[in-house]
């Protein structure tokens, strides 16, 4: 599913502002906020601000959107400071990948030496 927003999407609430974030910034098409559970010192999410459920719901028209948001990955781990010690980018897609929030989301994880591979 895919389209501008969806009505009971949690991160769709938090694009418009109808539940609460540490939002850390945003732009037109993307938006950064703090993990409400954060599993390093650094955890920040990065969202499209239309919802698409997950990588395997993305459309070939949104290739450049995806670019972007690795790009404001980048971006949340250089201000929050972990652009030189390093950052783990991760996206979850479907179930055995424990993705909980059906509205496609990077991780952005660091500020502590990471485990690999991952659990
Ligand atoms: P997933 O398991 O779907 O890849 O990750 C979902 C992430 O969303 C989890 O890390 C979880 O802590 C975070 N999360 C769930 N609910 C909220 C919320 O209401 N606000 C924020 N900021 N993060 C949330
Ligand atoms: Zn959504």
């Amino acid at each position: 599913m895919s389209g501008p927003q969806a009505a009971g999407c949690l991160f769709c609430r938090i694009v418009r502002r109808e539940t609460p974030a540490k939002i850390l910034f945003e732009d037109e098409r993307v938006l950064a906020f703090e993990d409400i559970r954060p599993q390093a010192p650094v955890h920040v999410l990065v969202i499209p601000k239309a919802h698409v459920a997950s990588l395997n719901d993305a459309s070939e028209g949104s290739q450049a959107l995806l670019g972007e948001l690795l790009f404001a990955a980048r971006r949340a781990a250089l201000e929050k400071g972990i652009g030189e010690t390093g950052y783990r980018v991760v996206l979850n897609t479907g179930r055995d990948s424990g993705q909980a929030v059906s509205h496609i989301h990077f991780h952005v994880l660091g500020g502590r030496r990471l485990q690999w591979p991952p659990g």
